[in-house]
Order: structure tokens, then sequence, then C-alpha cells
């Protein structure tokens, strides 16, 4: 394949970390700043173990509205030690991603390689398709095992662009490389989607999701500036970060998905030189929305902290995991609440920190105790899950309450 083109732009923001990545800007504007919280996905067999915390604090370019974490040295990117399987958030939109794979890619022997493919599942679902050479290029070691036994490779690795040179040599060059809400989590995505590229055979396909920062900005979804992402995309800067990548765009769309919304992306490698983009129409309305990010969010919390004053007591959260705390952290409506009901055998009896560490409860012993006095409907995306219970518990004078 051709040399991929690294343009003297890319060479300065390569080693210039606090220039934007997608257009070169040094200087960035504060988004907003939820100082020191407990890190996401905290969970303690007792109320008074420690946790670690981290400072968190997001600012956005202003010529592009690309979001990043202030200190994201404090964030984790080694997720060797990680065991959260993502197999069941597989959104309802995962057949059609596998029907263009079936038109892309018409061998089945073909090598396609899934970057943090996690638990596997996805490759399950290709490997359903009837691909037979298929490649899980995973940091997490608890998923070795459970994929080898499905009968997917796996590469142990966190992915750039050394171990890049190397699993093609390896494995040669891939068919289809796919990667699903891996990139926010990575401390360069730039290298990482060069990388991705020199997998890829020159007429092969890449087919990238991300969560779309939109719904933050414009839609106030603040619980999705998790601290485990890195930086947050929208359509417009993660099409010109691929662009600048070395990759030409064929079909793109944004998509709902548990309360907000994805990005998908098909793309091929290119080889003209389009690393002079001027800024859009787009990003002016992007940055406008991130400048009044602040202000916005603070007028919704004080309003939703008002709120609370008139909810019976004592308020439970349905949901105990990351966008359930971030929610709780970042409204700062923690303080108020005093449990999370979650049916995860793994989160049940222990405890989160929002920030003062609460008990998690199952929806069976919420049923079985005396019923709270109000419960926020807080499991994104969960509807049909909560949908069981809010209908019996509101009629035995439990108030029920949107999240925002
Ligand atoms: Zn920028």
């Amino acid at each position: 394949m051709a040399p991929v083109s690294i343009f003297i732009l890319d060479y300065i923001i390569m080693i210039t970390s606090a220039l934007c990545l997608v257009c070169g800007n040094p200087i960035f504007e504060e988004l907003v700043d939820f100082g020191l919280i407990p890190r996401s996905n905290s969970l303690l067999s007792q109320p008074e173990t420690s946790f670690p915390k981290v400072d968190h604090s997001l600012e956005f370019c202003p010529k592009c509205a690309m979001i990043r974490r202030r200190t994201s040295s404090q964030a984790p990117s080694d997720y060797s030690e990680v065991k959260r399987a993502t197999g069941a958030q597989t959104p309802v939109y995962i057949n059609e991603i596998i029907r263009d794979l079936t038109a892309l890619c018409l061998t089945r022997g073909s090598l396609i390689i899934d970057v943090g493919g996690n638990d596997g599942a996805f490759l399950d679902l290709v490997a359903s398709a009837g691909y037979t050479n298929r490649l899980n290029v995973e940091p997490a070691m608890a998923f070795i095992e459970p994929c080898r036994q499905a009968g997917h490779l796996v590469e142990n690795v966190h992915l750039d662009l050394d171990q890049a040179s190397r699993i093609s040599r390896q494995y040669g060059l891939a068919e289809v490389i796919f990667c699903r809400h891996v990139l926010e989590h990575v401390p360069d995505p730039f290298c990482f989607l060069v990388a991705i590229r020199s997998m890829l055979k020159e007429n092969g396909s890449f087919f990238l999701e991300i969560p779309d920062a939109e719904g933050i900005i414009h839609g106030l979804l603040g619980h999705e500036l998790w601290d485990e992402h890195l930086f947050h995309f929208t359509a417009d800067n993660a099409n010109r970060l691929l662009i600048r990548a070395g990759w030409h765009i064929f079909w793109s769309t944004i998509k709902p998905h548990r309360g907000g919304t994805n990005l998908l992306v098909w793309a091929q490698p290119s080889s003209v030189d389009q690393a002079t983009l001027s800024t859009s129409e787009i990003a002016s309305q992007d940055v406008s929305a991130c400048r009044s990010f602040k202000t916005r969010w603070t007028e919704l919390t004080w309003r939703i902290i008002q709120d609370a004053k008139t909810w019976p007591r004592p308020i439970g959260c349905f949901g105990a995991s990351h966008p359930q705390s971030n929610y709780l952290l970042f409204t700062g409506l923690g303080r108020q609440v005093e449990f999370l009901i979650d049916d995860d055998p793994g989160k049940i009896g222990r405890y989160v920190p929002i920030p003062q560490p609460v008990p998690v409860v199952s929806t069976a012993q919420l049923l079985a105790g005396p019923l709270p006095g109000t419960i926020i409907r807080s499991a994104f995306g969960c509807d049909f899950w909560m949908d069981k219970f809010c209908p019996s518990l509101s009629a035995r004078g439990t108030l029920i309450v949107e999240p925002y």
C-alpha cells in the first residue's frame, strides 16, 4: 500500500499536544468544570472503602468545537484490567452495519478486524454472517479467553503505529476494519486513525462509530461528559479529523442510541491531500453552543435542584452505572439521593459514591421494602426496563420524575 502521508501540520500537532488535533488551533476555552469528583465506575464493597477522585474539567476548540478533557493525564487510558463487557449495549441498528459489511465485502474468508472489540459480541454477529477470519484487537485481558472460545483471533494490545505494523505483518492487511466507541477513549485519536489506516487494504473499508457531541452541547445531555471520554466529537469535526488522518468518507449518518445519538461513518483510505479545510458554518454554530454551555448547564441544574426541594423523600434513582453517577454528580443532585436501583448482580449490595457512597438495591428489594418518596427515571435509554416498574410504583404513591 502507499505510505500514509504525514503533513507538516500533522507533525506539529503530534508533537504539541496542546494544539487542537482537528484543526491545529492553539487556544482552548473552558466548556465546564465539574471539580474534583469520584472516578466513574467506582463500586465500593463498603461505604467507608476509599475510592479515587479525578479533576474533571473540559475545554473546547473555538474554531472547530472539538471538546477534550483538560486533565487527560488523570483519565484512565490503560484498559488492560477493565472487565466491563459492552455486549448488552448493542444498538438497535446493529444489523444494518452487518448488512453494510455483506455488501462491501463479498469474500467470507477476508480478514475482518474489530479494534477495541471488547467481549467479541460484535464479531459474533460478523461470524454469524459467515466471515471466518476475524481479529479482535482488544487491550482488556478479561476478554481474551471468551473471544478465543468464540473462534475469534485476539491481539491483546493497545493499538498504536508499532502494533499496527506488527499486526499487519502477522495477519496481512484487512478488508474491513470496525472501531466502535473506542476513538473517544484513546489519548491520541489522530495517530490511532492513522494506525488503523495502515492495517487496511487500499480498497478496504473502515467503519467508525462514536458518541455524537451534538446532544451534549445543543441538547444539554451533560451526563455524557464521562471522565473516560478524553474527547467529544461532533459529526463535523470528526469528519475533519478523519480526512486529516487520510480517510475518504463515503457514507455517514447519526442514529439515536440510549437517549443520545451516535455518529456512524464508513470511510476508505484516501490519497488526496485534504489537510487544509476551512471552518464550516456548522462548526460556528457548535462553537456558540459550547461557549454558552456552562451558563445553560448552570441554569438547568439550578432548576432541577429547585424542583427536587419539593420531591418526597427518600429519593432513589434508576441505574447504577456511569451515566447515573455522572448525572447525579454533575447536577449536584446526588447529595439528595439515598440509593440507586440496578438489577446487575455485580452491583447489588455495593456502594456508588455520588459523592457520598449510597447503596445499590435490586428492583426486587425495592418492591419488597417500604417504597421511596421519589424515583428518578435516570436509566437513560432503558425505558423498557423502567416501564416495567414505574406504573405500579406510581400507583402506590411514589413520585416518578424525569432526569431533565
Ligand atoms: Zn479545532
